[in-house]
């Protein structure tokens, strides 16, 4: 038994913990010891910001279609929003996040959706008001998992939810 080989490709199959498939590579927030704070880096064009040194990616099981190449999204703690209609069953991907007016972490991409590698976009959505902007939400544009964030419909600012995409 001493010489007993194993394919290289078997071996690592092994090593994969069953039933995860891609996502042995991708990881959420909730997967690094210290949260958001692994996940940064400085802004190449604005010091002082912080932004991702992962690419961003759909957090689905098998999906992991790539939406923003590292380094593009700015972090921001701003006020929540509700991406959830309550009717909807959370997907396991995709976290709550907290009720507004509580705060939330952000990935702002401006100053339009050609930054993305891809992203896929809702109908415009009324929240409440009447008032109030209509909203996009942005979803993967491969497999249509979503919310991952939003955006105000004609608006040149993009969120994302930091919980909601996966990082490689
Ligand atoms: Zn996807």
């Amino acid at each position: 038994m001493s010489n007993q080989s194993i394919h290289p490709s078997a071996l690592a199959a092994l090593q994969r913990p069953s039933n995860t498939g891609d996502r042995s590579t991708i990881r959420k927030l909730s997967d690094f010891d210290q949260g958001v704070l692994a996940v940064f880096t400085s802004h190449d064009k604005n010091l002082g910001e912080l932004t991702h040194r992962f690419d961003l990616l759909c957090p689905r099981n098998g999906c992991g279609s790539v939406i923003l190449k590292a380094g593009i999204g700015r972090w921001v703690e701003r006020d929540s929003v509700e991406l959830d209609t309550a009717q909807e069953s959370l997907h396991p991907d995709l976290p709550a996040l907290p009720a507004p007016p509580a705060t939330a972490h952000w990935w702002l991409v401006t100053p339009n959706m050609m930054e993305f590698e891809n992203i896929g976009f809702t109908r415009p959505v009324q929240k409440d008001a009447v008032a109030a902007k209509k909203l996009k939400f942005l979803i993967c544009a491969e497999c249509d998992l979503g919310p991952l964030g939003w955006c105000e419909e004609g608006g040149n600012e993009f969120w994302l939810a930091c919980s909601r995409v996966g990082y490689r």
